[in-house]
């Protein structure tokens, strides 16, 4: 299977898809049913999140084989190892690798919110260097993924010291960093600027997520600290929520998001597609034509 390290050598940007496994069987059948669509675009990978709270987990290595079966494109699947113990952690990799999966994106997770008791320094793995480290001991089949804040991580705020962590993760052995989702292209670009003078030299990703229901984005946005500039709340406000005029500022201003990102030369574009198909029609669509090789 294709790696994370062949993929991002390609001379054209890289377009990645994130989808979730639904929680319900007719959500399943549902997302089966319309993931075929997927194949008509020039897509490089899709990934597939695992749900930190358990709910959903058993299910994303199932979409992966769905997504390799049915898009005829790499499945990636994301990995938490909040609260998860060292065999936990092997099981997973062993199956993924038995799976013949080449990539996963390996995170921390968060902290579990409804759990006063928990502490973090008495789990097997406390930060996502410590899991991305025990991958490639464990395993030499696997490239890995790691998160990325621009805008800085709710536990750490200290943009500098939130790059030294990041660093920690690629000095481990990640292949690439995708970032958390952001709406102001300033932050990105400040973020890379420092990843690249701290001496990090893997791809930086930047992850975008289409706005199609502002209330959506805003729930979004308040759990993960990221910021939505105050011209495009106000455009956003104006219109009625997930009405058709929303929906189109909102593809409108991630495609001239995309598109500015693509002309600072970012590796390629992971889009949260929040399993909605009509934000990833529309947006990797509009998209294709930006795809072409570099300088073509
Ligand atoms: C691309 C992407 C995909 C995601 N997919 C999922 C998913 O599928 N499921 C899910 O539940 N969540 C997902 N998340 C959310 C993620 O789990 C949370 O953001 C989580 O809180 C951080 O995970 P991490 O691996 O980036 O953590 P870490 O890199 O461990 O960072 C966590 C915090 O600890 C700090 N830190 C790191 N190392 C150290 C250290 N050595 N000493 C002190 N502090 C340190 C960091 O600055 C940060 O504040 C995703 C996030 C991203 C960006």
């Amino acid at each position: 299977m294709i790696k994370f390290s062949q993929i991002y050598t390609q001379t054209k940007p890289i377009i990645s898809v994130e989808i979730f496994p639904p929680k319900t069987e007719q959500g399943w059948v549902h997302l089966c049913e319309r993931m075929s669509h997927l194949r008509k675009y020039p897509l490089d990978f899709v990934s597939v999140t695992y749900g930190a709270g358990g709910s959903t987990q058993d299910r994303t290595l199932d979409l992966v084989q769905q997504v390799q079966i049915q898009v005829g494109v790499p499945g990636v699947p994301h990995f938490t190892s909040i609260g998860a113990t060292r065999e936990r952690v092997c099981a997973f990799l062993d199956e993924a690798v038995a799976q013949g999966i080449g990539n996963i994106v390996a995170l921390r997770g968060d902290i579990p919110a409804n759990d006063p008791n928990f502490l973090l320094n008495d789990r097997d793995f406390r930060y996502g260097n410590e899991l991305v480290a025990f991958i490639h001991q464990h395993t030499d089949q696997l490239d890995i993924a790691v998160g990325g804040y621009p805008e800085g991580h709710g536990q750490c705020p200290d943009l500098a010291q939130g790059i030294e962590h990041l660093k920690l993760k690629v000095e481990a052995g990640a292949a690439i960093i995708i970032t958390q989702l952001f709406y102001d292209n300033s932050h990105f670009l400040r973020f890379r600027d420092r990843a690249v003078q701290a001496g990090i030299n893997i791809p930086i990703v930047p992850g975008i997520m289409p706005i199609l229901k502002f209330s959506q984005i805003e729930r979004i946005v308040s759990m993960c600290g990221t910021t939505v500039p105050t011209h495009l709340r106000e455009s956003l406000l104006a219109q009625t929520d997930g009405s058709p005029e929303q929906q189109a500022i909102g593809l409108d201003y991630t495609l001239k998001q995309s598109r500015q990102l693509l002309a600072e030369g970012v590796p390629g574009i992971h889009i949260y597609s929040l399993n909605n198909w009509q934000a990833v029609n529309q947006l990797v669509g509009r998209l294709q034509d930006l795809v072409k090789p570099r300088g073509a």
